[in-house]
C-alpha cells in the first residue's frame, strides 16, 4: 500500500509513448505522476505534428501481435475522448518483387491473418488509379491501416489524464505563459533584477563571520527604491546589493 505522499509510478515524458503509459497506469488506479520538460502542448518532441501511419504491415511478428492491441487502445481513447483520433485509409506497400524485405512483411501479413489484398500489375491501376507499379516490383493493400491525429492524440489522451480536483501553478516568471493555456488573464509581469556585488574597502569590515548583518535602507515618501544588501558571503569580500522597487504599493 502506498502513502498518501507516494507515487505508484512517475512517468518521465509527456510524448506520445509517455502520456499513454501515464493513462493506462491512472485508469488502473495507479497514483501516477507525469514529468515534462516543456510547458503542454509543445512541438520539439518525436509526438508533434498532424499525422502519424498505424500500420500491421511489418516484417517481424511480435509488431504485428503488438499492433493488435495497439489498435484496441486507440479505439478506447477514441471512444472515452469522444474524439475521432483514426481514419482508415489501407496502406499500399510496393517492393521489388523478390526483394527479402518486401517478401518478409508479405508473408508476416499473410501469416498473422492481416487483412491485405494482393495486386497484380493487371489489376493494380483499377485499385490504385494514378500510381504506377514499377517494372519487376510486386504490391499489396493493407487494409486497416491508416492515418493517426497525433496532436489531436496527445491533447485527448493528455485531457483524459490529467484530471485534478485543484491546481496549483508556481512557476515564477513562466506563470503567465502556463496561464495563457487555461484561459485565465492574470496582470503579471516579468520584472528583471540586477543584483550587485560591491567589493569590502577594508578586507572582512562587511564579512558574515563578522556578523555584519543584513540591512535594508529605507529611503523617504517619494523614493521609488529602497536599498538592502547582505554581509560578504557568496564571494570573499563582496556584499550584495541590490535596489527594492516600489511598483505603486508594492516592493519587489
Ligand atoms: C517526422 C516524424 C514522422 C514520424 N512518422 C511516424 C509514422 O508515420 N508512424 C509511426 O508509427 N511513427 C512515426 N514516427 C515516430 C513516432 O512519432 C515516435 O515513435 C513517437 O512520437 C515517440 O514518442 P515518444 O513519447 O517516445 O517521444 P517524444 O514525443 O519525443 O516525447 C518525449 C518527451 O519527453 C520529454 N522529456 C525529455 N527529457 C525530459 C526530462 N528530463 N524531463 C521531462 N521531460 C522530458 C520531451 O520534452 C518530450 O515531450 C515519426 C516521427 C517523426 C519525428
Amino acid at each position: 500500500m502506498t502513502s498518501n505522499r507516494e507515487f505508484d509510478c512517475v512517468v518521465i515524458g509527456a510524448g506520445v509513448q509517455g502520456s499513454f503509459t501515464a493513462y493506462q497506469l491512472a485508469r488502473r488506479n495507479k497514483k501516477t505522476l507525469l514529468l515534462e520538460q516543456f510547458v503542454l502542448p509543445h512541438t520539439r518532441g518525436s509526438s508533434h505534428g498532424q499525422t502519424r501511419i498505424i500500420r500491421k504491415a511489418y516484417e517481424e511478428d511480435f509488431y504485428i501481435r503488438m499492433m493488435e492491441e495497439c489498435y484496441k487502445l486507440w479505439t478506447q481513447m477514441e471512444k472515452e475522448a469522444g474524439v475521432k483520433l483514426y481514419r482508415q485509409t489501407g496502406l499500399l506497400v510496393m517492393g521489388p518483387e523478390k526483394n527479402e524485405s518486401y517478401q518478409l512483411c508479405k508473408n508476416a501479413m499473410l501469416k498473422n491473418n492481416v487483412p491485405m489484398v494482393q495486386l497484380t500489375r493487371e489489376n493494380f491501376g483499377l485499385h490504385i488509379p494514378n500510381v504506377s507499379l514499377a517494372e519487376g516490383h510486386a504490391a499489396f493493400v493493407e487494409l486497416t491501416a491508416g492515418v493517426l491525429y497525433a496532436d489531436r492524440t496527445l491533447r485527448a489522451v493528455q485531457g483524459q489524464f490529467q484530471k485534478t480536483k485543484r491546481l496549483v501553478i508556481t512557476a515564477g516568471p513562466w506563470t503567465n505563459r502556463l496561464l495563457v493555456k487555461t484561459g485565465i488573464e492574470l496582470p503579471l509581469e516579468v520584472m528583471k533584477i540586477n543584483v550587485c556585488y560591491w567589493r569590502e574597502k577594508v578586507d572582512g569590515s562587511y564579512d558574515v563571520k563578522q556578523k555584519f548583518p543584513c540591512f535594508l535602507q529605507i529611503e523617504g515618501e517619494k523614493s521609488r527604491e529602497h536599498i538592502y544588501g547582505l554581509p560578504a558571503n557568496e564571494y570573499p569580500g563582496m556584499v550584495k546589493v541590490r535596489l527594492r522597487k516600489r511598483l505603486s504599493n508594492l516592493f519587489v
